[in-house]
């Protein structure tokens, strides 16, 4: 029996290279020292325990470009920070990613092999992108905030879930594809068992420019409820430049003691371009009093069940 999560054709590929001026990453780099330097100063003392996690939303392992540097910097960070990644992977029946293995002739099966490679070396989330039936032309038609369908997101979710449950993996953390988040997807992550989201982004938009339908307090690390066992930890950050503001890290109060949640989140295809720049930053980052890198685990969130 065929599903709408099925007959949505598969995706030609982007070029996922950007190109990256030399001139660029050096006034970056230069920038990001100056900025870490400061924060070593300014958060000293700052009160409140900082828990900084590396969330890779995966969409281009079978480029041939990309996965065995992600492998490389996912080594790399495991080695400096004493930490596994997160890598929240787009599941096989994604039509994004049947069009890339198609355009790279990548079977189903080597697929797989990647993303178990994968949950050797970082802990393993999930990466939802959902679509509408394409256009009449053939356009894809992305789920956004906006007309977003309950039913058909569910049979996809559904189909991304067996997946994961074919190679053995139970995922427990969650990033929306585009930075969608409706509510229909947070019930549906929560009967699920997802613990944790890193879906929310302190200017409360998605790619679109949406706002988010959702109650939600300010973003600033502090983790809370979206549905029963589901809790926000929120993308507060990029990993490819210094975080640009940590002022938010602060505690409020001079007595606050909760835990903050970091999210510096990036794309598995900008190691063709950020590789140094992730390095950089991961370095400048374990410097940075107060904050620790976490992975996330589920045993070890606030909602943990
Ligand atoms: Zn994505």
């Amino acid at each position: 029996m065929s599903t709408p999560a099925l007959e949505a054709p598969p995706l030609p590929p982007p070029d996922y290279r950007v190109p990256y001026p030399r001139w660029r990453a050096w006034g970056h780099a230069l920038l990001d020292a100056a900025r870490a330097r400061l924060d070593r100063l300014r958060l000293a003392g700052a009160g409140a325990a900082i828990e900084l996690g590396a969330i890779v939303h995966t969409e281009a392992i079978a480029h041939p470009d990309v996965f065995a540097p992600l492998v490389e910097l996912l080594r790399f960070f495991r080695e400096a920070t004493g930490t596994p990644m997160v890598v929240c992977v787009i599941p096989a029946p994604n039509p994004m990613v049947r069009g890339l293995l198609a355009a790279h002739a990548m079977s189903a099966g080597a697929f797989d092999d990647r993303v178990r490679a994968l949950a050797a070396e970082a802990v393993i989330g999930y990466h939802g992108h959902y679509f509408h039936p394409p256009a009449p032309d053939g356009r894809p038609r992305p789920m956004r905030h906006a007309g977003f369908d309950a039913a058909r997101f569910r049979v996809q979710l559904c189909a991304d879930l067996a997946w994961f449950a074919g190679l053995g993996i139970v995922p427990r953390l969650y990033t929306g594809g585009w930075w969608v988040l409706t509510r229909a997807i947070v019930e549906a992550l929560d009967a699920a068992g997802i613990a944790g989201d890193f879906t929310l982004r302190p200017h409360g938009r998605n790619s679109f420019g949406e706002p988010y339908d959702l109650d939600l307090p300010a973003l600033d690390g502090r983790p809370f409820p979206l549905a029963a066992g589901l809790w926000e930890l929120g993308s507060c950050g990029s990993l490819w430049r210094y975080p640009a503001d940590t002022s938010r890290w602060r505690a409020h109060r001079p007595a606050e003691t909760g835990r903050r949640f970091v999210g510096l989140s990036f794309h598995d295809y900008d190691v063709l371009s950020y590789r140094g720049a992730f390095r950089r930053t991961i370095r400048a980052l374990c410097g940075v009093p107060g904050a620790r890198w976490a992975a996330f685990d589920a045993p070890d969130l606030p909602g943990a069940r």
